[in-house]
C-alpha cells in the first residue's frame, strides 16, 4: 500500500529505488556490489566467518568452569542456535546472490530484517532475543573484518530509468538509504559508496548531516521522524528532495509521474551546465565571485567542473573524522591541502581550521553528551584548548600557502580575546617553522561570523582580518536560540528574521566600508532563493556546495543591484521579509 513520510528537503531531486535499512551503529559496515562470479566466493567469506565464531562458543563452552551460572551455557547454547539459524543464513545468501550484495552488508541487511521480527514479537523472552541475534553477527562481522575480502573495490549501481524499473526486477536498481541517524563522519562514508538518496529520521536543514548530502548531490530528506521504522528492507520508495517528502511502495501510476520529474530535473541540470563558463555577473555589471564549500581534497574536481572561482570553505573537520583518536598529523593534513590546491588548479583555496563538536563528533556514533555542545567546546574553542593540535594544523596550512594560493579561515570567534588568543598562535606557528627551517607562505587572515557576539562586533573584528565569512548556519542558530539540527523546532529556524538579516546586512556593510571582503559560506548562499536579497544588501562574494554555483549563476545572471539595493532596504524595514521576498 501506498504512503508518504514528510520530513525536511535538504537536497534536491528524485530518487526511486529500494530502501537499504540501517541502523546507526552499522554504518562503518562496507557497501559495495560484486561481479555475479564473486557471489560463491562472498558467501564462502560469510560461511567462514559463521563457523569460526561457532568455533569460538564451542570452546567457551568447553572451557566454562564448573561453578559458572547456568545461564551462561544457556546463553551459549542460544547463541550457537541462532548462527546456525536457516532464517539467518538462508536470507544472507539471498542478499549475496540476488541483489549482489557484499557479505558483510547482506548479514547487516538480513540482520534488521529479522530484528524486526523480533521486535513485533508478543512474547518478551522471544523480544529479547533480538539482542542475542545482534551479538551473534557483530561476532561474525568482526571476524570478517580480520579476513581481507578477495573481491573488488566498490563499484557504482548502474542508475536506470522508472521506466526500466517498472518493467525490471532485477539487481542493479537504485538504491536509497534509511537511517534514524547518520552522523557526518558516516555520511563522509557513504559519499564513497552506492547510493542514490536518503532518509534520516532526525536532523535539521542545516544539520552536518544533510550538507554533507548536499555536498553528494543526491536527493535526501531529514527530520522524517519514523521513516525507519515504517519502512522495510527493500521496499520500493521515491525520495521527492524537493519537497521534502518520502513515498513509500508508489502505485505505477506514481512512479511514471516521478520519472517524468527525475527527467525534467536532469534536463534542467543539462541546460545549467551550459553557464560553467559563463561569468557570474549582474545585468548592471558587477562581477560575482561564486566560490565552492568543500569537506574533502576530492571534493575540488566536482568545484572546478561546477565553475567556482576557488574554494571559499574547506572544513578542514572531514579531514579529522573517523580516526578513533588518531588525528592527522601536521605532514599528513599538509598533503591534504596540497591535494585540495592542485584539485583546484591554481584557483584560491580558503582553509578553515577545525570545527569539531556538536552536531559534528570526530567519530562515528560518538556523541557531544555535554548538555549544551552547541555552546560547549567546540570549534575555535577547541583548537585554543589544545594548542599543540591547533598548531598542526596551523603550520601544515601556512606550508601548504607556499605551495599555492591559500586563505586561513578562523570559525566562531566571538571576541576580541579570542582572536588575540588566535592570532599569537599563528604567530608561534610561523616561529616554529623558521626555527625548522621549512619554507612557508603568506596567507590572508578571515574570520568566520557566525555568533551574533561577532557580527555586533564586527568593526573591530575588522581590523584583525583581511577578510570574513558569514556562516548563516550557525549565526541563524545562535541568533534567533534555535537548535539547527533538532527537526522539531526546525520549521523556526529562518533565514529571514529580521534580526538575522539585520546582522548579515551590518556585516556586509561593514566590509565595504572599510574595503575588506566579505563572503557567505554558510546555506543561505546557495539557496537560490536568497540570492537577490543577498546581492540587494551588497554581498558579492558567496560560497556554497558545487552543486548549487549553476543555479545560484542563473539567478545572478537576471539580477540588477540598481533595483535590488532600494528593494533590500525595504524587506529589512518591513514586518515581514519572508512575504516580500516573493513578491
Ligand atoms: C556556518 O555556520 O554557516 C558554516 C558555514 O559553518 P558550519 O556549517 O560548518 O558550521
Ligand atoms: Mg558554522
Amino acid at each position: 500500500m501506498t504512503f508518504s513520510v514528510h520530513g525536511l528537503a535538504v537536497a534536491r531531486g528524485i530518487a526511486i529505488g529500494r530502501a537499504v535499512l540501517v541502523a546507526s551503529s552499522r554504518v562503518d559496515v562496507a557497501h559495495y556490489f560484486i561481479q555475479p562470479e564473486q557471489v560463491a566466493a562472498e558467501i564462502e567469506r560469510v560461511r567462514q566467518g559463521r563457523n569460526a565464531v561457532a568455533e569460538e562458543l564451542q570452546r567457551l563452552q568447553a572451557d566454562m568452569p564448573h561453578d559458572a551460572p547456568p545461564e551462561l551455557a544457556a546463553l551459549l547454547d542460544v547463541h550457537l542456535m541462532l548462527l546456525q539459524d536457516e532464517m539467518l543464513t538462508g536470507g544472507v545468501k539471498h542478499w549475496i546472490s540476488e541483489r549482489l550484495y557484499n557479505a558483510e552488508w547482506a548479514l547487516t541487511t538480513q540482520f534488521e530484517l529479522i530484528a524486526r521480527q523480533f521486535d513485533e514479537m508478543e512474547d518478551d523472552y522471544l523480544r529479547e532475543r533480538k539482542a542475542d541475534l545482534e551479538q551473534v553477527v557483530e561476532r561474525i562481522l568482526r571476524y570478517m573484518k580480520g579476513v581481507a575480502s578477495p573481491v573488488a573495490p566498490p563499484v557504482s549501481s548502474p542508475r536506470k530509468t522508472p521506466q526500466d524499473l517498472l518493467l525490471d526486477d532485477t539487481v542493479d536498481v537504485p538504491l536509497v538509504l534509511v537511517a534514524h541517524d547518520l552522523s557526518p563522519a558516516d555520511m563522509l562514508q557513504f559519499k564513497q559508496s552506492v547510493f542514490a538518496g536518503f532518509v534520516t529520521d532526525v536532523g535539521g536543514k542545516t544539520s552536518h548531516t544533510a550538507i554533507v548530502a548536499r555536498s553528494m548531490d543526491i536527493p535526501a530528506v531529514v527530520g522524517a521522524r519514523a521513516a525507519s521504522q515504517l519502512v522495510r528492507q527493500d521496499d520500493w520508495v521515491i525520495i521527492d528532495g524537493d519537497a521534502g517528502v518520502m513515498i513509500v511502495d508508489p502505485s505505477p501510476i506514481i512512479l511514471a509521474e516521478y520519472g517524468f520529474r527525475q527527467r525534467q530535473v536532469a534536463l534542467e541540470r543539462e541546460r545549467l551546465a551550459r553557464l560553467r563558463h559563463t561569468p557570474a555577473i549582474t545585468i548592471d555589471g558587477h562581477k560575482i565571485e561564486l566560490l565552492a564549500n568543500i569537506e574533502q581534497p576530492g571534493d575540488a574536481a566536482a568545484a572546478v567542473r561546477a565553475g567556482a572561482v576557488g574554494v571559499g570553505l574547506f572544513r578542514s573537520e572531514f579531514l579529522f573524522m573517523g580516526k578513533n583518536g588518531n588525528l592527522p598529523g601536521e605532514d599528513e593534513q599538509y598533503r591534504a591541502y596540497c591535494e585540495a590546491i592542485d584539485g583546484m588548479q591554481g584557483l584560491p583555496v580558503t582553509i578553515r581550521t577545525i570545527d569539531v563538536g556538536a552536531d559534528k563528533p570526530l567519530d562515528k556514533g560518538g556523541k557531544d553528551t555535554h548538555l549544551n555542545p552547541a555552546l560547549g567546546l567546540r570549534a575555535i574553542r577547541w583548537s585554543l584548548a589544545d594548542p599543540s593540535m591547533f598548531r598542526n594544523q596551523l603550520r601544515a596550512v601556512l606550508r601548504a600557502a607556499a605551495y599555492g594560493q591559500v586563505k586561513l579561515l578562523f570559525p566562531m570567534l566571538a571576541h576580541r580575546h579570542e582572536i588575540e588568543q588566535t592570532l599569537a598562535q599563528v604567530e608561534l606557528a610561523r616561529a616554529e617553522l623558521d626555527a625548522r627551517g621549512v619554507p612557508y607562505g603568506s596567507v590572508q587572515l578571515g574570520a568566520m561570523i557566525e555568533v551574533p557576539a561577532a557580527a555586533l562586533m564586527v568593526r573591530s573584528f575588522l581590523q584583525y582580518f583581511d577578510f570574513l565569512s558569514i556562516g548563516t548556519n550557525d549565526l541563524i542558530q545562535y541568533t534567533l536560540a534555535i537548535d539547527r539540527t533538532d527537526e522539531a523546532v526546525a520549521h523556526r529556524y529562518d533565514p529571514l528574521q529580521h534580526a538575522v538579516l539585520r546582522l548579515v546586512a551590518d556585516v556586509i556593510a561593514e566590509g565595504e566600508r572599510q574595503g575588506k571582503s566579505v563572503c557567505v559560506c554558510g546555506e543561505t548562499a546557495g539557496d537560490v532563493t536568497m540570492t537577490r536579497l543577498l546581492l540587494g544588501l551588497g554581498l558579492r562574494s558567496f560560497s556554497m556546495h558545487p552543486a548549487q554555483i549553476l543555479a545560484v549563476k542563473q539567478e545572478i545572471l537576471r539580477a540588477d543591484t540598481r533595483k535590488l539595493a532600494p528593494w533590500a532596504q525595504q524587506v529589512l524595514a518591513g514586518d515581514e521579509p519572508a512575504a516580500l521576498l516573493v513578491s
